[in-house]
Formats: C-alpha cells, structure tokens, sequence
C-alpha cells in the first residue's frame, strides 16, 4: 500500500500524508482489536490489517487485490455485490452495533458470525470503503445459551404449574372422599367408641379439612398462571373498591380504618388485581397489633411503572423472614394463632411478577409492615 488514509472528515478528500504519519497510522491499526479491510469501489480489497489474518487465516497482502466477497460464504456472495454497488449510491457510516451482521468465511472454509461496521471515504483515487469486521462467535454462543436457558426456565415452569394444577384438582375428589365418610363414622359411631377412638377420628377430619384447604390453595396459586386473561384497561379504585367491600364483615369487627390515594387505571386483570389487594388488605387486618388496624393505600408514580403500597399498624414482620414470607405455604406463626395456609402472599407475588412488576416488604416487629409493589405504567 503506498497510500494509506490518515485523517480525514467524512465525504472530504484526503490530506497528504507524511511517512510518519503513515507509521502511525500502521500501528494504530494493528493495534485495533477488529479486522480492518479498505476495499476500494469495485470491491477489490486494498488493505488489510493483521487481526484479519487472525480472524481469516489470510495474510494482509495474500488478500490484496482479491475481490472481497472471498471473505463471505458463496451462497452470500452474489446478493453482497448487490448490497455493495446500492451502498455506493448511498455510501453512510453505518457504525458496529448499527445491525449489520454478516456470516464470514475463513480461508480453511469454515464460518463465523461477524458484525460489521463500514464508512466511506473519499480519496484521490476515488471512493474507499473501511469495514470493520468483529467475530462474535463468542457473543452468538452466549446470546444462544442465554436463549435456550430461558426456553428451558419457561417450560419447566409451565410443566410445573400444570403439574400443581392436574395434581391438586386430581387429589381433591378422593380427599373429598376421605372427609366426608370420616365425618360419617364419627356422626354414626361416636356413642359407639371410646374416646381415643373419637379423638383419632377427630384428628383425622382436621387433618382431611386442611389438606383440603392446602389443596384449594394451591389450585388458586396455579390458576393465576394456567388461567389468566388478556389484560386490558382496568381502573385501580374500582378494584380496591370491589375488594374493601369483600371485606367488609372483617373490616367492621376489627374496627379499621381504611385510607386510599387516588389510583390509576392501567393494563391488567381486575380479577387478578382485586385479589392482591385483598390479600394484602386482608392480611393488614389479620396481622393486628393491639391497637385497631389502621391501613393506607398509596400510590407514587415512578418513571415507566408506578409503586403501590399497603402500610399497616400491625404486628410487623422480622426483616430476616422478608423474603421467606412470598413462598408457598410459608408462614411464621402458628395456625392456632392466626388462621391461614401461607399462600396468600405467593399468589400476590405471582400476581404482580404476571403483570410485569415486583413485590416487597419493608417492616420491622412491632411498627407495622409496608408491603409495596410496582406496575409498568
Ligand atoms: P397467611 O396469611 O395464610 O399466613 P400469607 O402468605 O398471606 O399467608 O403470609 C405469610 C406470612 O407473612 C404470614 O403468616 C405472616 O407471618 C406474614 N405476614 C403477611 N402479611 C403480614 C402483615 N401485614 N403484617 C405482619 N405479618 C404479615
């Protein structure tokens, strides 16, 4: 090459040159971590740096010369001239990252995927393209991986939660079963037997009422994925409103006092919707401390989603169980103490993760829990 471009402003004619700018002009391309290649406007390649034969297999001046489709699988080849003379028409930088990604040919006939970015420049013997070629087998090979994880991830969900569904929705009718001819022998028989055998049949119509419930929940729990619904425009006060009046009865006994900001409308599913702020709403009432419960709805709009609490003045929650507390069937108190199986907070996490936001708990024991979750908005 007896003249290499050293600077120059895009569409603008070269400047001469001297040999030192020249040298430096070398090393800086030997230094780039791409293949460098300067093809001029009938394709024929005119420079080429070393990484090209790294990433090739050719030496520089092997590639001099030589049209550049021989660096492109034939199947490519002719629809590249055709890409080539338009850019000629139209000649644009188009920088990496800008989309244009190639299948590229080494010298032993193997392939690798390459992005390419190309500008043109103008010199005294007409127009030069430089295109930079990167191999980004590395980058398609994690992009692939992290593609097939997440297929994998997705249905081995979905297997699950069909699983959870087929199996709690199967084990019901025989449990049914199990309760109700239990609750027969004890009806029929109790002035039959004696008290170990009474108490025994007693333990065991709790213990089939309970799976029941367990079972019931766990359906509920797989339903928000198996058996959601498009989502559509959906006005959060009438939500909350629908779910302050299923809890009405409770909301009277505990004498609570219920707060709410002004809530949006957004893309969801009311059914859904309502039952995370019953849940949440509900639980504030069930977690009371010895003051009546005092609950507030709020609302902060962030950019892209907006952040919802509930806040309590309830019994609180240790930080160490924050997290613990979203799992299925995890609770921290005994039943005896305060009714329930654990999976509300499941199905509220569920819930939001479904319509695209996160849910979390911030509290401590005995200053009330401040449950918040988002929603794009
Ligand atoms: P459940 O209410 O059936 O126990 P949840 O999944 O709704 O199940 O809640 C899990 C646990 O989280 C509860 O057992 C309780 O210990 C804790 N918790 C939930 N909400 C509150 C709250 N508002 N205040 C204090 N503790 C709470």
């Amino acid at each position: 090459m007896s003249r290499i471009p050293v600077s120059r402003t895009e569409g603008e004619a070269l400047s001469p040159e001297t040999s030192d700018t020249n040298g430096k002009f070398r090393q800086l391309l030997e230094a780039a971590p791409d293949a460098i290649i300067v093809v001029d406007h009938s394709g024929r390649i005119t420079l080429a740096n070393g990484m090209t034969e790294t990433n090739f297999g050719y030496r520089p001046e092997e590639l001099i010369g030589q049209p550049i489709e021989r660096l492109i699988p034939g199947r490519f080849r002719e629809a590249h001239v055709h890409h080539r003379d338009n850019y000629l028409l139209n000649p644009n930088t188009r920088p990496m990252g800008s989309g244009i990604e190639l299948t590229a040919l080494r010298r032993d006939g193997s392939e690798f995927p390459a992005e390419i970015s190309i500008s043109p420049l103008k010199t005294e013997d007409g127009m030069l393209v430089i295109a930079v070629v990167r191999d980004i087998s590395e980058r398609k090979r994690t992009e692939l991986s992290l593609k097939r994880h997440a297929q994998e991830l997705e249905r081995s969900n979905a297997e699950l939660e069909q699983f959870a569904y087929v199996a709690s929705h199967d084990l019901q009718e025989p449990l049914r079963i199990v309760a109700s001819y239990t609750q027969l022998l004890a009806r029929r028989y109790r002035d039959k037997l004696d008290n170990d055998a009474n108490e025994f049949m007693d333990f065991i119509v709790d213990a089939a009422t309970r799976m029941q419930d367990l079972i019931n929940d766990l359906l509920s729990y797989s339903r928000v994925g198996t058996r959601g619904h498009e989502f559509e425009p959906t006005d959060l006060n009438k939500v909350l409103k629908n779910s302050l009046q299923n809890l009405d009865l409770r909301i009277k006994d505990s004498g609570a006092a219920i707060t709410f900001d002004h809530l949006p409308t957004l893309m969801g599913e009311d059914r859904q919707l309502l039952q995370l702020f019953q849940n949440l709403i509900g639980n504030a009432l069930k977690f009371r401390g010895e003051d009546p419960p005092k609950v507030h709805v709020g609302v902060i709009q962030h950019p892209g989603e907006y952040v919802f609490s509930v806040r309590d003045n309830g019994i609180g929650i240790d930080p160490q169980y924050a997290e613990r507390i979203f799992l299925v069937f995890q609770r921290l108190h005994a039943r005896g103490e305060y009714p329930g199986t654990g999976i509300g907070l499941a199905i509220c996490k569920k819930i939001v993760e479904r319509h695209g936001g996160r849910i979390w708990v911030e509290s401590a024991p005995g200053s009330g829990s401040t449950f918040r979750f988002t929603i794009p908005s």
